[in-house]
């Protein structure tokens, strides 16, 4: 085996060694002893800040339903949606949908903060739009727009009549002897279901920071999930006119908070942005769609998923003839290709790191570069510099965020020194040995998103021999894909743990839904009463999944803390961390599972 010198740094406009050390350094003061557990789970006394519901017009009333249904699915967002229409398409009928909101939308029916937009691409992100034959204004959807888009999906496949809206699952116990799950909720229902299909999405439930004192405001306070547009004014374009007289907090500065700072900032007499990590803010570049290029779409069937293929094969440093989407997401990549193809040399697996590390220095140089030619104040610009590799944490994309800061209104409070807030009372924020009196504190604080299952998920799930699934996995997840575990059969979940993980959330949960509908439509076919891994599959499968891991954990381990790296300790999520070799490589599997046919790793039970 030869070994090959390092690529020359020469001709860099940074030194690497430099930056390498300054990373280390801002991520060492972030790291906190308490880790995940910083954050404040929202029950108990903070139950109302995740299941008050202020966009609900009127209270459903009716009486608990004791019902038996084929199928439940838990959640109407997104994930829930798709599984819909790809339980209709794989021909299975008799499901039903629970919903905890007043309507569709998952996350864009909860997420109506002013200013909320996805960053991911509308002709890849919004679901169905070739069967729905929809074309989205822009290139980056508003949320009205994707909420719009989440009923038109209702209104499509007939799923309104099959929801059971304001309805929050408080646990699911399977009965052995009915071979069906109890499922129970908020309304006193009693349902039995054969098959369950967890839905949540990703970031279904929003947390609190744990600041001392958060308890002892006296002022208005909510958390972005739930905008109080009663309290602000306006709504989520803006004109927030009662905030004129207002000094607002708003506490984190992660891709929520770049979108609704702007927005706050415009309205509030004095605005306060307590920032610990800056977040990378790129371009944004949004525009109207094209109606020429639309229609010319047209012909070419299966356009979506080619394009989603496409994004998905960029971000994973797949070759591809052409990066359709070609954005920020994807600038990291293409400036590696580049690197890669500009030497003759036969790069060494050292050396391609080497240079992805190179091109991850240089996209950061332009965004810090990006902070300094924007921002006037100098001290105020370095604290908004992020220093640490642009994966690291999720990256945003905005172009008013920024600008905030050279307004008198707006103030920048940087926490970092202190690892976070330090204290809460009774008129304000106390942190960094001064009092910041406000009217109103908005937790920007984001949702629990990689922590512990049992919090991630919010209530009990009960398999075979009353075996909670929290316990089952205590010691680290057991799955087949992803999806399913032992001892819980006909119990499907569809999410991001020892499965794919994707930027394109709906990309991911499209592709979920679509196996688990077969699955469910193969064990019906097959004569089958339950279905569930099988040990050796389980074992396959956690052993595939966890060796892929290890490569993975330096550079986690070298990250700022966040959720992406379970805040730094990523050891204690290797076993529920992403499929490395990328979405498509994972769906890949998939496919090719279900092409063999023989439902490899399940145990089919037949009466
Ligand atoms: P995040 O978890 O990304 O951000 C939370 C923020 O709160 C961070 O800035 C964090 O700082 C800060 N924070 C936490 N505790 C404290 C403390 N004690 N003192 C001061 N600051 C604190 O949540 P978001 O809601 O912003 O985003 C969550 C996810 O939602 C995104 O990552 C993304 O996946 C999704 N999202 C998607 C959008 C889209 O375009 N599709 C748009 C918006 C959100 P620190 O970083 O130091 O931990």
């Amino acid at each position: 085996m030869t070994t090959q010198a390092p690529l020359s740094n020469e001709n860099l406009a940074f030194d690497p060694d430099a930056l390498r050390q300054k990373y280390q350094l801002e991520r060492d003061r972030r790291l906190r002893p308490d880790g995940a557990e910083q954050y404040l789970e929202m029950s108990g006394q903070w139950a109302a800040y995740a299941e008050s519901d202020p966009y609900a017009d009127t209270i459903i009333e009716r009486a608990p339903i004791t019902d038996e249904v084929n199928v439940v699915i838990i959640g109407g967002g997104f994930s829930g949606l798709l599984a819909s229409a790809r339980m209709m398409e794989a021909g299975i009928d008799g499901f039903h949908i629970v919903e905890a909101g007043s309507d569709f939308g998952g996350t864009w029916y909860w997420n109506r903060y002013p200013g909320a937009q996805c960053d991911i691409e509308s002709y890849c992100y919004l679901p169905l739009l070739e069967e729905l034959n929809y074309m989205p204004k822009e290139k980056y959807s508003f949320g009205t727009e994707i909420f719009e888009h989440s009923k038109r999906i209702g209104r499509h496949y007939g799923l309104y009549e099959r929801t059971w809206f304001q309805t929050r699952v408080r646990s699911l116990d399977w009965d052995d002897t009915l071979k069906r799950w109890h499922i129970s909720t908020n309304r006193g229902d009693d349902i039995r279901a054969r098959f369950v299909v967890m839905a949540l999405g990703t970031a279904s439930r929003p947390k609190l920071p744990g600041i001392p004192g958060i308890d002892e405001f006296q002022g208005h306070s909510f958390h972005t999930s739930r905008w109080d547009y009663a309290y602000t004014g306006g709504d989520s374009d803006g004109g927030m006119t009662n905030l004129s007289d207002k000094r607002v907090a708003i506490i984190g500065t992660g891709a929520t908070a770049i979108q609704c700072v702007p927005r706050v900032a415009q309205c509030a007499k004095h605005l306060y942005v307590f920032q610990r990590t800056p977040s990378s803010v790129d371009l944004r570049g949004n525009k109207p769609t094209d109606p020429d290029w639309w229609a010319s779409l047209k012909d070419q069937p299966g356009w979506q998923k080619a394009r989603r293929d496409n994004f998905g094969a960029v971000l994973a440093g797949m070759p591809v003839e052409e990066d359709l989407v070609a954005d920020g997401w994807t600038d990291v990549s293409r400036r590696l290709r580049s690197m890669i193809f500009s030497t003759e040399k036969q790069l060494t697996p050292q050396q391609m790191a080497e240079l992805a590390e190179i091109a991850d220095f240089e996209k950061m140089e332009e965004i810090r570069h990006r902070v300094a030619s924007t921002v006037t104040d100098d001290e105020v610009a370095e604290c908004l510099k992020p220093y640490y590799r642009q994966f690291c944490k999720r990256p945003t994309f905005n172009d008013e965020f920024l600008p905030c800061f050279n307004q008198d209104n707006v103030t920048l409070v940087d926490v970092s020194e202190t690892r976070g807030v330090e204290r809460i009372n009774a008129t304000g924020i106390c942190t960094g040995g001064k009092q910041y009196d406000v009217d109103c504190i908005i937790y920007a604080s984001g949702f629990e998103i990689t922590t512990r299952f049992e919090r991630r998920i919010g209530f009990a799930i009960n398999g075979r021999d009353g075996v909670s699934l929290y316990d089952h996995w205590r010691d680290g997840l057991k799955t087949l894909h992803g999806f399913s575990t032992r001892g819980f059969p006909n119990w499907f979940y569809i999410g991001n743990s020892q499965n794919a993980f994707s930027a394109n959330m709906t990309h991911m949960f499209d592709s979920q839904a679509e196996h688990i509908a077969y699955i469910i439509a193969e064990t019906q076919r097959r004569g089958g009463t339950t279905v569930e891994p099988s040990p050796e599959g389980e074992d396959a499968w956690v052993k595939h999944f966890t060796g892929m891991q290890m490569g993975n954990q330096d550079f986690q381990i070298a990250c700022t803390p966040g959720y992406y790296n379970n805040e730094g300790a990523p050891m204690g999520s290797i076993a529920g961390g992403a499929y490395l070799p990328g979405i498509n490589h994972f769906n890949n599997v998939l496919e090719d599972w279900r092409a063999e046919g023989s439902m490899d790793g399940l145990e089919i039970d037949r009466p």
